[in-house]
């Protein structure tokens, strides 16, 4: 008996391997990614510039497994989060933002976090598993597919660390990038690590020049490692270093995340420590409204004087940044707040 394939855990060459066994011709390869991720089609019966025979083949040999969506919720502002059920019963959330008809895909690189931030409510709920390259790729499929339209954006800022999951999130982002797949400009995908130092020399190297964010959160290395426990095994110096290759490498401006938790890590202090930490890198800084989650009761937003306050000093030290809106937080969709739970 033949043995069975994953369709979404294939690469285009695997196509073509797999169809230069079956004695087909190549370009079949990008004609069956070309339903897949450019039609959203998921059957290979409704294929039709295949021969009946060949639909046949794939439909008895090649499993079309995708994320199975339990639950759709809309908020207010028209985020939508999605939690999907993956083959082995694990399971996942990732939402879709919708800015003037703009969309932006925030994608699951894990099911759960083993990094346990003390502000993020994936961290503390423990970690299950990387996710495949074909789960990466279904949620955002999946979420093309059910909205029955283009999403313009990818964001690996879902659950998970992106860059603990390195093999499986750069094969995603290649068939996400590749013109016989989904097409999707380089610009349009961003990665948001918490900082795996290693994953951003690497991230200098990749051969596709996606967007980097950096959630910095703490400008020294004291409160970084309270906060983010990962600081302990990449502390800010060495962390700060990576970027830097990051940035000599590839030429692009690096955003960093830096949401602020009332008197913990929102002070004037705070700010400016934060400029004189990323002098000389030009990054772009994008405040966000803490968004409270129920495993800590004790975090909570900063005031509006004290947002203000730490800005004015960013503006002073000619840092750019952009004081962002938060976005699905009735519907528990915001940074942070993913559980993969059915609360
Ligand atoms: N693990 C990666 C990708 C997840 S992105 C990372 O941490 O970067 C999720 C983003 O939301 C990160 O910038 C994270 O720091 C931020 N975040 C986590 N909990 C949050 C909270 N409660 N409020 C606001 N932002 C939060
Ligand atoms: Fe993991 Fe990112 Fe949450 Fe930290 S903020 S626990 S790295 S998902």
């Amino acid at each position: 008996m033949d043995n069975l394939y994953y369709a979404l855990e294939m690469t285009l060459n695997d196509w073509q391997i797999l169809f230069a066994e079956w004695g087909e011709q190549k370009f079949r390869a990008s004609q069956v990614c070309e339903w897949i991720y450019s039609k959203k089609e998921f059957s290979f019966h409704a294929m039709t510039n295949l021969s009946k025979a060949l639909r046949e083949k794939l439909n008895d040999n090649v499993i079309m497994s995708l994320p199975v969506m339990i639950r759709q919720q809309v908020s207010k502002d028209g985020t939508k989060k999605y939690l999907w059920n993956l083959n082995d019963g694990a399971k996942i959330e990732s939402v879709l933002l919708n800015h003037g008809g703009h969309k932006t895909a925030c994608i699951s690189s894990q099911a759960g976090c083993p990094l346990k931030c003390a502000f993020c409510e994936t961290g503390a709920n423990g970690f299950t598993r990387n996710l495949t390259r074909g789960e990466i790729l279904g949620q955002f499929l999946m979420m093309e597919k059910i909205n029955g339209a283009d999403i313009n954006n990818v964001v690996f800022m879902g659950m998970g660390e992106p860059l603990l999951n390195e093999d499986n999130v750069f094969s995603a982002i290649r068939s996400l990038n590749a013109k016989n797949m989904r097409n999707l400009g380089a610009r349009h995908i961003t990665i948001s690590t918490s900082g795996i130092a290693p994953g951003i020399e690497d991230l200098a190297d990749f051969e596709i020049p996606i967007r980097l964010s950096l959630s910095l959160h703490a400008p020294n290395d004291e409160l970084r490692s309270k906060l983010m426990p990962v600081n302990r095994q990449y502390p800010l110096q060495k962390l700060i270093a990576s970027l830097k290759r990051y940035r000599e490498r590839t030429g692009e401006r690096i955003t960093i995340e830096y949401a602020l938790i009332d008197k913990v890590n929102d002070s004037p202090e705070c700010a400016y420590e934060t400029a004189a930490l990323l002098d000389g890198l030009e990054p772009y800084i994008n405040i966000i409204p803490f968004n409270p989650i129920p495993s800590k009761p004790d975090f909570k937003r900063s005031s509006q004087g004290r947002i203000k306050a730490f800005c004015a000093v960013l503006s002073e030290m000619k840092i750019e940044f952009e004081l962002r809106k938060e976005r699905g937080t009735d519907i528990m969709a915001a940074c942070g707040q993913l559980a993969g739970s059915q609360r």
